[in-house]
């Protein structure tokens, strides 16, 4: 059955957002998750990359966050800095009216670019584990009035040693929280970790998109020391069918 953006409960102006993005209807995981998500439960989402996570946890927080309120209500965690910026550009595409402010954070970027960018004041913070942690501990950042905690691709937060900092970032949010984890597998670390922190959490699984892995081609190309991913993607672009 095909539902429509609507019907999960978004608002009328998101609808009408998301239409002129090309979003003209819900993926499997968002038809699952975004009701779910918009009446508070906290939520196991089974997902991999390509099948609509990033919007199925983005569009129920962007619906409900405080955009007048100047402290950060929404946290997601991301175990890589490509992920925080992917992440963080997603979310700030579903916004209306460039409301509510939206910054990544992530280590390998001055600290205090990120520290004087928190205290202009946002209500949505993407980033990695590490960086997140360290902007708790030198209190330039506070989860206080935090109400949704995401952890985007735990299995691999995990697989990179991240488990002590998302432990201690989660053990820092308010209990009343809602809290989601999303997970291309569900390994027995990332069950322990949800029995944990979640609440009676509801859970969704999602088959893999139809690009099986088995379609995807890897190629490594060496580079010159001193280029930028941009200079050296352009020729492979411009080769390549
Ligand atoms: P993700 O799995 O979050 O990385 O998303 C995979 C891709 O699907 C991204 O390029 C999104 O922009 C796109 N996408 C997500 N939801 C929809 C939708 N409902 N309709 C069309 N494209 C979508």
């Amino acid at each position: 059955m095909t539902l429509s953006f609507s019907s999960l409960g978004l608002s009328a102006a998101r609808v009408s957002h998301l239409q002129s993005l090309g979003y003209h209807e819900p993926t499997a995981i968002q038809s699952e998750a975004i009701p779910h998500l918009l009446s508070g439960r906290d939520l196991i989402g089974q997902a991999q990359t390509g099948t609509g996570k990033t919007a199925a946890f983005s569009l129920p927080i962007l619906e409900q966050v405080d955009a007048n309120a100047p402290m950060v209500q929404a946290l997601v965690l991301t175990p890589t800095r490509e992920l925080a910026i992917q992440v963080c550009q997603a979310m700030r595409s579903y916004r209306l009216q460039g409301r509510p402010k939206v910054l990544a954070v992530y280590g390998g970027q001055a600290i205090e670019r990120q520290q004087e960018q928190l205290q202009r004041g946002a209500q949505v913070v993407v980033g990695t584990p590490g960086r997140i942690l360290d902007l708790l501990n030198r209190r330039l950042l506070s989860l206080q009035q935090l109400s949704w905690l995401v952890l985007d691709e735990a299995d691999e937060m995990l697989n990179m040693g991240f488990i002590q900092d998302v432990e201690k970032t989660l053990s820092q949010a308010p209990a009343d929280r809602q809290t989601v984890f999303f997970s291309a597998t569900m390994a027995p670390e990332v069950r322990e970790l949800a029995t944990k922190f979640l609440h009676s959490p509801v859970t969704v699984t999602i088959q893999a998109p139809k690009a099986s892995p088995k379609q995807i081609q890897q190629v490594s190309y060496l580079v010159p020391r001193g280029w930028t991913n941009v200079r050296a993607l352009q020729p492979i672009l411009e080769l390549e069918d």
